[in-house]
């Protein structure tokens, strides 16, 4: 009698772990099916679309040096740098927005270098050239600075043996 009742209730406890795992299946699809929901266009919300963008290829062997989207609106204008050295955002003042966005439409690499240097760490003035990561010789560069080692900026090298900071 006694083995019987143990036999009765691993069946009924067999019953109950396949339930359980049945309501987990329907709560996981649930959940695919809500994360689906999620990645339809939030109209209240849109992403923003960049204003202007330009990805700039690499003199040596054409693969992107650097990417950059410029958004709006321009009294609160940023823009985003994706190059081997980082992705940074930088905020673009209200009266630069207009220039920057020329600047992003028509890819000229040495004129936003003249912008500003560190959204062009992708950019060697030397050649007039933009280069990859593959093709930027780089290091940081410490600062000594009453005995603490600040990580002050990274310094480049392009094929052409010309040097400059990249990114401070
Ligand atoms: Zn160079
Ligand atoms: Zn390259």
């Amino acid at each position: 009698m006694k083995a019987r009742t143990v036999v009765l209730t691993l069946v009924a406890l067999l019953q109950a772990v396949t339930a359980q795992a049945q309501t987990k299946i329907d709560a996981s699809r649930d959940g695919v099916d809500r994360e689906s929901l999620m990645m339809t266009p939030d109209m209240t919300s849109p992403t923003p679309a960049p204003v202007a963008q330009h990805s700039f290829a690499c003199a040596s062997c054409g693969q992107a040096a650097g990417v950059l989207h410029l958004f709006g609106p321009a009294s609160a204008g940023e823009v985003t740098r994706d190059s081997f050295s980082s992705r940074s955002t930088y905020k673009v003042a209200p009266e630069s927005f207009e220039r920057l966005r020329t600047i992003i439409v028509t890819g000229d690499a040495h004129t936003l270098y003249e912008f500003d240097l560190e959204i062009a760490s992708f950019y060697c003035p030397g050649c007039r050239a933009c280069y990859c990561g593959e093709h930027w010789a780089r290091w940081n560069v410490f600062d000594d600075e009453d005995g603490f080692d600040w990580h002050d900026s990274i310094r480049g090298r392009c094929p052409m043996g010309h040097q400059r900071m990249l990114e401070d």
